[in-house]
């Protein structure tokens, strides 16, 4: 399938948020693109190189999403949605006060109803709330939407201390202020890559998880349709850190692949990841239960995890607690007397856990026992289990769903002098990384 170039109105107004360091734009994809589907990742601390956690980002329970997967994977780009370069990610949403400042020069409010134009000229805090009928700027009262916007590419917006590029949109929704930053594509990539990944990793696996992050985005543009932006900046969607999250590593990793996406079968790809594979990558079908196999996720060896600090991890969970997290998950259980794990999968994950309780049993997949008992504590589900004196033990490997990029597989191989596109070609296969986010020149 190829997808046509779309002739858009620019009617966004040239964006101040251009302003990447460096590096020449591509002007022939200013406009947009059509993109396949719905679907589709926790606020984490800057993380130290070599002593972060790895939180798995993407999130792990997308069951939801993927019942839309498959019923619109194979639209025709006809049906499909346009899509554009510049992408609004909802950043914040709050019932309380927020501030909005700015370094640089001016920014300009302006009302999206009433054409009411502000310029703030001072770089200090201003106070934002909801107001009675409308957005409160401390004395300035504007109606349900209103949009700042950097006066030079200098200048960059604050919302509560954090820095993004781009312009900031404040809207109402209920009793609450939402704040979105619409921003150009590849600066939304470059505020995600520290958020997965330490930006002192190999160049060939930054290149290979920007590749892959700006894939995923393309693909999920749709998923917050209805809140008014296309992706959050939590673990639902890709985190996402803004400036803040930026590091000279990570953004030149952006740059060398700018506009780089992953294609299967001329569609944007579903390019999931997750932090370590344990060994072996996990079919999507699997995990999630689906009808249908996505045909370049189904499971490869990787092999290069081995420095993962979660390569293998156990776990003492309490019984009366463990009765606890099912009966909130729904599952209620008094008291819990055996554990058991059923079949198990080529990657060695287990298929279903059955527990026995006090007044019954219950049989789950063992993605929905980790979603329910915690992705902290069942880190994946290649795991073992016993029950000894009041307690569960678990022991396990790797962290994160499975399906898709392994991140400490991709700095594995990029150590062993793999490229990125060797990386992706690796765990997504059968698929083709395009330029230009996949339109045909
Ligand atoms: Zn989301
Ligand atoms: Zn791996």
């Amino acid at each position: 399938m190829v997808y046509k170039k779309v002739i858009l109105v620019m009617f966004f107004f040239i964006l101040n948020c251009c302003a990447v360091p460096s590096k020449k734009r591509d002007t022939s994809v200013s406009a947009a693109l059509e993109s396949p589907s719905e679907i589709s990742s926790l606020e984490s601390a800057s993380k130290e190189p070599d002593e972060q956690e790895s939180e798995p980002q993407q999130s792990d329970d997308i069951s939801s999403f993927l019942k839309d997967l498959e019923t619109d994977n194979h639209k025709e780009p006809e049906q499909q949605s346009q899509i554009q370069e510049i992408i609004k990610i909802g950043i914040l949403e709050t019932s309380y006060p927020s501030s909005i400042n700015f370094s640089g020069s001016v920014i300009i409010v302006k009302d999206n109803y009433s054409e009411k134009i502000l310029e703030l000229t001072e770089a200090r805090d201003y106070r934002i709330k909801k107001s009675n009928s409308g957005i409160a700027l401390e004395n300035n009262y504007f109606s349900s939407e209103l949009k700042l916007s950097p006066k030079d590419s200098g200048t960059i917006i604050s919302v509560n201390n954090k820095r993004y590029r781009g312009n900031i949109i404040v809207k109402v929704s209920g009793s609450k202020l939402i704040f979105i930053n619409e921003i150009e594509l590849e600066n939304y990539v470059c505020g995600i890559i520290t958020k997965e990944i330490s930006a002192s990793w190999p160049e060939e696996s930054l290149k290979a998880q920007a590749v892959v992050a700006r894939t995923y985005a393309l693909k999920n543009m749709n998923r917050h349709k209805n809140d008014g932006y296309n992706l959050c900046a939590t673990q639902h969607c890709q985190v996402y850190g803004g400036l803040d999250a930026e590091d000279d590593r990570s953004n030149n990793a952006v740059f060398a692949t700018r506009g780089q996406v992953l294609q299967y079968d001329g569609q944007i790809a579903n390019t999931f990841y997750h932090s370590s594979c344990g060994g072996r990558t996990e079919s999507a079908s699997l995990v999630w239960n689906l009808r249908n196999k996505i045909p370049y996720v189904t499971g490869v060896k990787c092999g290069y995890c081995g420095s993962d600090p979660w390569k293998s991890w156990s776990y003492k969970l309490r019984l009366s607690d463990m009765a606890k997290l099912l009966s909130k998950s729904g599952y209620p259980i008094k008291k819990i007397k055996r554990i058991k794990l059923t079949g198990k999968t080529a990657s060695g994950r287990v298929k279903t856990v059955t527990i026995y309780h006090s007044n019954g049993k219950y049989n789950m997949t063992s993605h929905k026992f980790r979603m329910a008992i915690g992705t902290q504590i069942i880190r994946s589900t290649n795991f073992s289990a016993s029950i000894n004196g009041g307690y569960a033990y678990f022991k396990g490997h790797g962290w994160g769903h499975g399906v898709g990029m392994c991140q400490w597989g991709a700095k594995g191989m990029a150590e062993a002098g793999w490229d990125y596109k060797k990386i992706l070609k690796h765990y997504y296969r059968g698929c083709k990384i395009k330029d230009n986010y996949g339109y045909e020149d």
